[in-house]
């Protein structure tokens, strides 16, 4: 069980989750970091007092410095920042809970110095996912996923990895469920990222809003559990009480149920292989007579369309698709561009980017930078 914890993205909606279970259970909290939320990276600060604050924003960094003069902790800024966090020596497990593909070199970091991941940033291994894992293995650094569908599937899947069939992926569906392209046409960001069953990062909600975080997930299974896409059934599940499934050889499917809050797979993959107890909401099942299940249709969802198509490619497709929608999204919360034009975005710099094997991280780092130049050029 983890005792000292490293926090990559303390600020955000992981991030201060993670806080919750640390203080329930006892977990000291080496090192946090932050893109520019100076405010409440220094209320972590003196309320844990770790050695070292990682500011990736230069010039807060600085306003951090100045106002924890006199507390002996280490002010850092940039990725230099994040890969000290990710590497400390104090740290057994390091928590990456940053937003989109700056995980990608703290979480190779983390690895290399052989500690347990806990791992949410899941546009690592959508960009890099092949490259991490055979490291995770060469280095034997502990890779637990933070994802509430691949925590369930982990759970699942435990000692089963050769009685397996299929692995049953499952989508709330966002907040746009059953509506098609004409009717998303005109929708707002607050529309966006007002999520029914999960309070979450803005990009991952609109993530959620497009499906695109679903096909996110698709690629991050494969990874995580070796298997092909083909492997894996994507069952929209409204109520996101069922957080994914696996279907063994002979028909038996093993799900994980609970309450939709992310603290649980958050602890559990910090006190794995324990369990600690949690006195959240638990299920009620007096309450649960309706569990709806159904295939997405690709038609209206075409954001898992492309994703499903980068997932079959390989190669650097996803970290070409991951990078054009986060800039995209990041356009779109902006005001800059409308809903379906994320998927526009994303189509197009696909299309103009020709992908290659994804066997070094020069290969990666390059077809990440490629398709935010692209997005730039095109759509500012
Ligand atoms: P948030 O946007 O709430 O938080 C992101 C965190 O990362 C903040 O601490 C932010 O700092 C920091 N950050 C953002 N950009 C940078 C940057 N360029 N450099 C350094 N730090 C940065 O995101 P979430 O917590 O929702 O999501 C985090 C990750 O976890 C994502 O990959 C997401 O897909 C995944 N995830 C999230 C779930 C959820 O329920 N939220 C569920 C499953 C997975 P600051 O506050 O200063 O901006
Ligand atoms: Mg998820």
């Amino acid at each position: 069980m983890t005792k000292n914890v490293s926090i990559l993205g303390s600020t955000g909606s992981i991030g201060r989750q993670t806080i919750n279970v640390c203080r329930r259970n006892g977990i000291k909290v080496k090192a946090i970091t932050a893109n520019s939320n100076t405010e409440l990276v220094y209320k972590q600060a003196l309320e844990f007092k770790p050695e070292l604050v990682a500011v990736f924003d230069e010039d807060a960094a600085a306003i951090l410095q100045n106002k924890l003069k006199g507390e002996n902790i280490r002010v850092l800024s940039g990725m230099q920042g994040l890969i000290e966090a990710a590497t400390l020596q104090s740290t057994d497990c390091v928590v990456t809970a940053v937003s989109g593909s700056v995980g990608l070199m703290p979480t190779l970091a983390a690895i290399d110095a052989k500690k347990r991941i806990a791992l949410a940033n899941k546009e690592t291994l959508v960009c890099a996912g092949e490259l991490v894992m055979k490291r995770a293995r060469e280095k034997k650094a502990e890779i637990l996923p933070v994802d509430s569908e691949h925590s369930a599937i982990f759970q699942c899947m435990h000692g089963r990895e050769n009685e397996l069939s299929r692995i049953l992926l499952t989508a709330s569906g966002g907040p746009f469920l059953g509506k098609s392209l004409s009717e998303t046409e005109n929708v707002t960001p607050e529309m966006a990222v007002s999520h029914p069953n999960w309070s979450m990062g803005a990009k991952i909600s609109v993530d959620s809003a497009t499906m695109m975080n679903k096909g996110l997930e698709l690629i991050e299974a494969m990874h995580l559990f070796s298997c092909n896409c083909e492997d894996i059934e994507i069952i929209i599940h409204p109520q996101s009480i069922i957080h994914s499934m696996v279907e063994l050889k002979d028909g038996t499917v093993i799900a994980q149920l609970a309450a939709p809050d992310m603290e649980i797979p958050i602890q559990y993959a910090l006190t794995y292989p324990e369990r600690a107890s949690i006195c959240n909401e638990k299920l009620d099942f007096s309450k649960l007579s309706d569990l709806q299940f159904m295939l997405p249709d690709l038609e209206k969802l075409p954001c898992l369309r492309l994703a499903i198509e980068c997932a079959k490619k390989g190669g650097t497709a996803p970290a070409i698709m991951s990078a054009a929608n986060e800039m995209a999204v990041a356009l779109f919360l902006n005001r800059k561009i409308k809903f379906n034009e994320i998927y526009k975005a994303v189509s197009e710099a696909l299309s103009h980017i020709p992908a290659t094997n994804a066997d070094t991280l020069e290969k990666i780092l390059e077809a990440d930078s490629r398709a935010r130049d692209f997005i730039r050029e095109n759509y500012n």
